[in-house]
């Protein structure tokens, strides 16, 4: 058995990045960028007003002052104008400030008398003109290596012109099911079976990654029928195998994994729940056997398939969010192996819930957090934490 952190430092380390590629902007989204990414264009552009009103210069713009309006400037074309001293332009929206102009003056606080502007308030300089540059420099860092593209930076981008942004590979994976017991959701249910539940978890965690799912299938606990779809699934980047990676009689898949050829680097983990992960490679396939228990299935995916997958796309950060909490019982882990718990943050608080066994699901669909507890650690309530969540 070794240790959780030795164990990703393994997956880590023999995992490679893929190629990178050019993508549309609507693709690529919790991608991640291949390139830093600088500004090309300051943001805004060019000074332009905030409001729909009147361009004025401040200082002959005192309340009721009363400026002669000389021009219109409308949002998408600079009509160039320019103005002086107790003269208005109407302007709107994102047009270009005039010349000569140093604030614009909202509509609602104008009285319009013909061609002329009764001014009702105070105005000072500078008021509601969005000036060229002062949310963003050009050159300004926008996107950094390895960093994921979310729905804003995707806007980001767009705002700069680019049609398209460079990222990381597309994973593709492969999730297997194993166990004579499982029958998939939907088909009949005999006295003693159970329905599958890993495939269709591990298939939303891999997408949740970013990556596809090429296929998800279930395989009982036969040798020729899983060496069938372990051939098949080692076509992918990744394969990941839940249930029969333990030691019984009916946990056959570490050794059609060898009788693939297939190098084992780990097997054995000291993590609660999940000790008995296994991760290997055969034929460039990082193949990840997980236990068959789901919320070990699910807390060992989390710990060692995704950081997988996402060094494979490219990622900086290959850490789950985490969050700090003030923990609202004792814990404690007397056990030598680090403890996963589950909970819900809750107000700032995180609160353990359901039942801390490795079957038990509906615990585990009621929490949002994990809590680390490393072997012999002891926390105490009102202690803060820092919890992972995922969704
Ligand atoms: P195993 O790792 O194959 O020894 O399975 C451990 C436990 O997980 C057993 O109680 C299995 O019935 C259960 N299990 C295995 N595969 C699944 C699955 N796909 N969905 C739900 N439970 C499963
Ligand atoms: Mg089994």
């Amino acid at each position: 058995m070794i240790s959780e952190e030795e164990a990703r430092r393994r997956v880590l380390q023999s995992i490679d990045l893929l190629g990178e590629r050019a993508v549309p902007l609507s693709r690529a989204l919790d991608c991640f960028s291949a390139r830093q990414v600088d500004a090309r264009l300051p943001l805004p552009m060019f000074d332009n007003s905030a409001m729909d009103g009147y361009a004025v210069v401040a200082s002959s713009s005192r309340k009721d002052a009363r400026l002669k309006v000389i021009g219109e400037q409308p949002a998408g074309i600079d009509r160039e104008l320019r103005i002086s001293p107790g003269e208005a332009v109407r302007i709107f929206t994102g047009a270009p400030i005039p010349a000569g102009a140093d604030a614009v003056v909202m509509q609602e606080d104008t009285t319009c008398e013909g061609d002329e502007i009764v001014v009702n308030v105070g105005v000072d300089p500078g008021e509601f003109i969005r000036r060229r540059g002062c949310d963003l420099a050009a050159g300004q860092k926008i996107l950094a290596r390895g960093e994921r593209i979310r729905s804003t930076t995707i806007a980001l981008l767009a705002s700069q012109g680019f049609a398209d942004v460079t990222i990381g590979g597309q994973v593709n994976a492969a999730i297997v099911s194993t166990g004579d017991e499982i029958v998939m959701p939907g088909k009949k249910l005999d006295q003693g079976q159970i329905y599958d539940s890993n495939s269709i978890l591990l298939q939303a965690l891999v997408q949740r990654c970013g990556a596809s799912v090429t296929s998800a299938e279930h395989c009982p606990d036969q040798s020729e029928r899983l060496i069938e779809a372990i051939q098949r699934g080692i076509k992918n980047h990744v394969l990941v195998l839940a249930g029969g990676v333990s030691v019984g009689e009916h946990d056959l898949v570490q050794a059609t994994l060898r009788s693939l050829g297939a190098k084992i680097d780990i097997w054995r983990v000291a993590i609660k729940p999940g000790k008995p992960f296994l991760f290997g490679q055969v034929g460039g396939c990082s193949v990840f056997g997980l236990p068959g228990n789901p919320v070990s299935a699910f807390v060992t995916f989390l710990q060692f398939v995704r950081p997988a997958i996402l060094k494979m796309m490219g990622a900086n950060d290959f850490d789950l969010p985490k969050t700090p909490v003030r923990l609202t019982v004792d814990l404690a882990n007397e056990g030598d192996r680090a403890h996963y718990v589950r909970g819900r943050i809750d107000n700032g608080t995180f609160v353990p819930i359901g039942r801390q066994e490795s079957h038990a699901l509906f615990g585990l669909s009621q929490s949002n957090a994990l809590l680390r507890v490393t072997a012999g650690e002891s926390l105490s309530a009102g202690a803060i934490v820092d919890v992972q969540t995922w969704d």
